[in-house]
């Protein structure tokens, strides 16, 4: 296995300075397990995963038996969920895998967070917040729909933090305040992108979109700019940008364009001013529960909103999504 030149950088293992993680977004998977890379072929999936002693490894699933021989560990990963082979991944690194306090009680899951040692209390500080924010998308989106919820800090700087099944990863540059709506992000697509899951790439905006609405609903409610500025300051950004871009299938060049995120999280909050705050988040959930771990494309998400909100909604929807133009924000 050998990391790939993509388009969209490189992809597959990466070599950290003290350890390795595996990317697998958009195209990655193949370069380290045999698999029919396509959103749409999600599998459970069983790892057993060796490292040196001394070293931990967190990947996707739940973490099984270890077993240590020779100098090396061994930790099986089975994930029961399906899984699309873009989700799977696995972190090696000399990390402390500890609970986060407040995790595991009502509706919050347990999480564990593997960090170096010398990052153990600015982690625990930066994901102070997880079990509120965990608590406020329960309440919004629906129960936590992972066997796991794993967060990962990097020794090393990265570029982006990155979503896989029930895990995300955190570069040691993402523990500053400045970084909490990434990691609002980033858990936000345990339901939007990994249970409720693409078909295929092109509407991606239905994964980025969601997770960046989410980051706007976070704001507001840990004392942020409220939902309404975040969409103004955002439209305002966008309104400066080419119209270049169509929602529904922005291409594989923009696919993780911030205009996916912006316009996608702009597109549900006029939804949702149309809709009024209950339909709203009543589709949202009525969203995550009848597509709970399955594959949906734009079209079913139109019928959800055709139900919620009638033709009406589906136009204006449809203004956001099928055009460039950009509209007016309401
Ligand atoms: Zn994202």
């Amino acid at each position: 296995p050998a990391p790939r030149r993509s388009r969209w950088g490189i992809v597959g293992w990466e070599e950290l300075t003290d350890g390795s993680l595996v990317a697998g977004q958009p195209i990655g998977a193949p370069t380290w397990f045999p698999c029919n890379d396509r959103p749409d072929d999600r599998g459970r999936m069983r790892m057993e995963i060796t490292v040196d002693d001394g070293y931990t490894v967190a990947a996707t699933g739940v973490v099984g038996a270890t077993t240590r021989r020779g100098g090396r560990v061994t930790t099986v990963f089975t994930s029961g969920v399906p899984t699309a082979t873009y989700l799977a991944a696995v972190h090696v690194g000399r990390y402390r895998t500890t609970p986060l306090a407040g995790s595991g009680a009502g509706v919050v899951p347990a999480v564990t967070v593997a960090a170096p040692p010398a990052l153990a209390a600015a982690s625990d500080r930066a994901f102070s917040s997880v079990p509120d924010m965990l608590r406020l998308f329960d309440r919004l989106f629906g129960a936590y729909p992972q066997e796991a919820c794993a967060l990962v800090v990097t020794a090393d700087e990265l570029e982006i933090p990155l979503e896989a099944q029930g895990l995300a990863v955190f570069g040691m540059n993402h523990l500053v305040p400045a970084a909490q709506r990434l990691v609002a992000h980033e858990l936000a697509h345990q339901w939007f992108g990994n249970s409720v899951g693409i078909a295929r790439w092109s509407d991606i905006w239905l994964n980025e979109g969601f997770a960046c609405y989410a980051e706007w609903l976070w704001s507001e409610e840990s004392g942020g700019d409220d939902v309404d500025a975040c969409a103004a300051e955002h439209y305002r950004r966008l309104a400066t940008k080419p119209r270049d871009l169509l929602l529904v299938d922005p291409g594989p060049d923009d696919m993780f364009d911030d205009r996916v995120y912006k316009r996608g999280a702009l597109a549900l909050h006029v939804l949702r001013r149309r809709l009024g705050d209950g339909a709203f988040f009543d589709l949202l959930r009525e969203w995550t529960s009848a597509h709970r771990h399955a594959l949906v494309t734009t079209d079913d998400f139109r019928a959800a909103v055709d139900r919620a909100g009638g033709a009406d909604a589906v136009d204006l929807l449809s203004r956001w999504i099928d055009r460039e133009a950009l509209p007016n924000l309401p």
